[in-house]
């Protein structure tokens, strides 16, 4: 398939040409034509796979028609949760629309000076791309009149949400005309994004490419047999005073555990802190907020407060303890290796965890290597130790009691999934 196919105008073809792209994403073929077709949309893909270009064509094509209104208020809105991504945006708006005449693009961030955005904002806006905190001054300060808008535009709404940013898009989008169009991306469709999405968007068109499920290449990943919870800290240290180790989230199956392993982390010298669902939302800000700008080298997180984290720096992903889910697995892993980079996941597996890995080692259809660190063995009874270290774990499988596979399996589950820690 290739651009022309698409149904976009001439100058926003030759623009894409400009850029080198030859044929549209996955993500890009399917949105745009929904997209241009006036269609609400729910898209769900990973990082990199090409969202900007497939909400910001449609927006750009949309622009080609004078507005029946005059004004000086945005036609778009592009929201996103950090600033880094609202610069991102707008320059590939600059990409995308550079044969297009007069059109106006803002970015209105935090941090940036109130003159400079005040002054922009009165000299006519056609795509305005934003972050919701300081978009939501600016508006209850009467220097945004939305009442032009024909597209709003939910970038990453998964981080946004994480960012507790639920109450300001709620704010923003109830300023917008009814008749607007909206399109939602995140990386995940996770039930508080489909709440979102049922609040704010008209018969979507759902559209999931890349699913969850694809392997992450560029993920290296590792299996350490640990005897309790003393051999796992030890093997922790090991793999924090790494020297390719740059930033780490570290995994807990409780919050109880998040903060106790945080606080040794901090006593044993490194820069840790703790992200769970019981923090105050300011407390989980400057959390994320100082793992971003580096501060912060080590977080110990749960689940569900570490979804949607994206931070480029984190080089490791450590599961303490295995998750209940094998989709669980898939979204851990998937906070290293951002944009492209390589990061490197390593699970501590202890003796009855073992089938746990292979449900997610069927999950993910890839094998979990098993590594061992040199003065750090397992002893031999929990781990049947490979006798190379890149083995599978099918050794392991041997010892799993060949003859009731279904009982030990079930037994194991249902210790993890009611969040009894294996190791006490
Ligand atoms: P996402 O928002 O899904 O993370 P981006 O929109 O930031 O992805 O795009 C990721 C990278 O892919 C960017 O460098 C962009 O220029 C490039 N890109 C996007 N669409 C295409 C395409 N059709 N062909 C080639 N490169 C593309
Ligand atoms: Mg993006």
């Amino acid at each position: 398939m290739n651009f022309d196919s698409l149904g976009l105008a001439a100058p926003i073809l030759e623009a894409i040409a400009a850029a080198g792209y030859t044929e549209p994403t996955a993500v890009q073929a399917q949105a745009v034509p929904e997209a241009l077709a006036g269609r609400d949309l729910m898209v769900s893909s990973q990082t990199g796979s090409g969202k900007t270009a497939a909400f910001m064509l449609p927006a750009l094509q949309l622009l080609t028609v004078p507005h029946a209104l005059a004004g000086n208020g945005p036609r778009v809105l592009v929201l996103t949760p950090t600033r880094e991504l609202s610069m991102q945006v707008t320059r590939a708006t600059e990409t995308y629309g550079r044969n297009l005449r007069r059109i106006k693009t803002v970015s209105i961030v935090g941090g940036m000076p109130y003159p400079v955005q005040n002054k922009l904002l009165r000299m006519g806006v056609d795509i305005l791309v934003a972050t919701p905190g300081r978009l939501l001054d600016q508006m209850n300060s009467g220097r945004v009149d939305l009442s032009r808008l024909q597209l709003l535009v939910l970038d990453e709404a998964d981080r946004m949400l994480d960012m507790g940013f639920s109450e300001d898009l709620e704010a923003i989008v109830s300023k917008t005309p009814a008749s607007r169009q909206t399109m939602l991306f995140s990386a995940t469709m996770e039930p508080a994004i489909v709440r979102l999405a049922s609040a704010m968007l008209k018969d979507p068109v759902r559209i999931s490419v890349d699913s969850q499920q694809a392997p992450h290449l560029n993920i290296e990943q590792r299996l350490h047999f640990a005897d309790d919870m003393g051999h796992k800290n030890r093997l922790l240290d090991h793999v924090l005073r790494d020297a390719e180790m740059k930033q780490a989230i570290v995994f807990t199956s409780t919050k109880r555990a998040a903060d106790d392993l945080a606080q040794s982390l901090l006593q044993s010298g490194f820069s840790a802190g703790a992200l769970h669902g019981d923090m105050k939302q300011s407390q989980r800000s400057r959390t994320l907020q100082s793992l971003r700008s580096g501060g912060l080298r080590v977080l110990v997180a749960t689940d569900v407060a570490a979804r949607g984290i994206d931070v480029q720096g984190i080089s490791h992903v450590i599961n303490y303890d295995l998750p209940r889910q094998a989709e669980d697995y898939v979204h851990r892993i998937g906070r290293t290796g951002r944009a492209g980079r390589q990061g490197i996941a390593i699970s501590f597996v202890g003796l009855r965890d073992r089938n746990v890995v292979r449900t997610i080692e069927r999950f993910t259809a890839q094998p979990i290597p098993v590594s061992v660190v040199p003065g750090l063995e397992p002893r031999p009874r929990s781990a049947s130790a490979p006798a190379r270290p890149s083995d599978r774990p099918t050794s392991v499988r041997r010892h799993s009691s060949p003859d009731a596979p279904g009982r030990l399996r079930g037994s194991v589950f249902s210790n993890t999934a009611s969040g009894v820690i294996v190791f006490a």
